[in-house]
């Protein structure tokens, strides 16, 4: 799974005018999942389906 940072250098991701990270392919804002295993958490587009990491 490829960090927020890398879709974002990608172009895979962009910033919306509020700031939020946003699919550049759906238009659709990433909604949040927190793995409590996990050091990171995962943003997912509820469209497509693709999935990065947030490291915190
Ligand atoms: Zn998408």
């Amino acid at each position: 799974m490829k960090s927020t940072r890398k879709g974002l250098r990608d172009g895979e991701l962009h910033k919306d005018t509020y700031g939020r990270l946003t699919c550049s392919e759906c238009e659709k804002t990433l909604k949040k999942r927190n793995d409590p295993d996990e050091i990171f958490a995962v943003r997912v587009c509820p469209e497509c389906g693709r999935e990065w990491k947030e490291l915190r």
